[in-house]
């Protein structure tokens, strides 16, 4: 039976479309990990919260998840720590829900800084977690993918990396190299079932562009045809789309949710 028509005898059995499923978000303590925790829940996959440092955040959202009827947990790991702690993580999760067959890559920091006074940390660090983190922890999640015939990667990159930004040139291209990694991965895993694909948020409200200053708000604003800021609300639900049967023919893209900033 093909995914579609799996997920659609789900449905008519009543259950959720994603029902049986692990998924593992990462960066799920706030933000648009929270919110994208939820929606899976709420599509019926069991979902592991993984966190740095905000451990009653990681909780709050493992609440809100098993409010939905399916089971949570959380998770602490740093993604930017290296492939040991990747591993050990994707190991306990496939331990207590089981082997993650979609995998979110959310987490992601920033250390903004023009080229000229950017320091060798705080490239590293960004490079680190919001790209090499990604690599290892779909490395550790991929044998579990293919074992059982079917995958959902979804990579949380940003509209940045496809238009630059000044004072992020870390930022920008770690997030473009998540694009590239997006595509050339999409291609090694199509034919198990597995699918890969990238969403490239704008601006989006959440701490991280809290803390941006009312006049750079303002400025941004004016370059977003639909004029405001996204909230995690429009980003959430196109996950839950992908790692669903409507995803099931989507490989490889880049697909941006940002207001219209960057035409395809
Ligand atoms: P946020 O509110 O700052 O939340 C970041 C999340 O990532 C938190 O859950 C944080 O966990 C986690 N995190 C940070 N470093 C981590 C690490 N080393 N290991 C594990 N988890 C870590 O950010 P957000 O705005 O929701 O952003 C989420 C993703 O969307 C990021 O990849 C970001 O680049 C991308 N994005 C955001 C926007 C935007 O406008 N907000 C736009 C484009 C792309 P702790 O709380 O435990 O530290």
């Amino acid at each position: 039976m093909s995914d579609a028509s799996s997920e659609a005898a789900s449905l008519e059995s009543g259950g959720a479309p994603l029902s049986g499923r692990v998924a593992l978000v990462t960066g799920a303590s706030r933000g648009i990990g929270q919110a994208i925790a939820i929606a899976l829940a709420a599509q019926g996959a069991d979902v592991a919260v993984n966190y740095a440092n905000s451990e009653e955040g990681a909780r709050a959202t493992a609440a809100a998840v098993e409010a939905e009827g399916v089971r949570s947990m959380i998770v602490r790991c740093d993604v930017g720590a290296g492939s040991g702690p990747a591993k050990a993580m994707v190991d306990e999760v496939t331990q207590q829900l089981g082997a993650p067959a979609i995998l979110v890559n959310n987490a992601g920091i920033t250390r903004d800084n023009l080229v000229m006074r950017m320091s060798d940390e705080d490239w590293d660090a960004v490079v680190r977690t919001d790209l090499s983190g990604a690599f290892q922890i779909t490395r550790a999640c991929l044998r579990g993918m293919i074992r059982g015939r079917w995958g959902r990667v979804i990579n949380i990159g940003s509209v940045v990396g496809s238009m630059g930004n000044p004072g992020q040139a870390n930022y920008a291209a770690a997030k473009a190299g998540l694009a590239g990694f997006t595509r050339a991965l999409a291609k090694e895993v199509g034919s198990r079932s597995i699918t890969v694909n990238l969403i490239a948020p704008g601006f989006i409200e959440t701490d991280i562009t809290a803390a941006l200053g009312e006049d750079v708000i303002a400025a941004v604003r004016q370059q977003i045809p639909l004029g405001r800021l996204g909230g995690t609300e429009d980003v959430a639900p196109l996950v839950a789309f992908l790692a669903g049967a409507g995803g099931a023919y989507i490989t490889g893209q880049v697909i941006h949710v940002d207001g219209g900033m960057v035409p395809s």
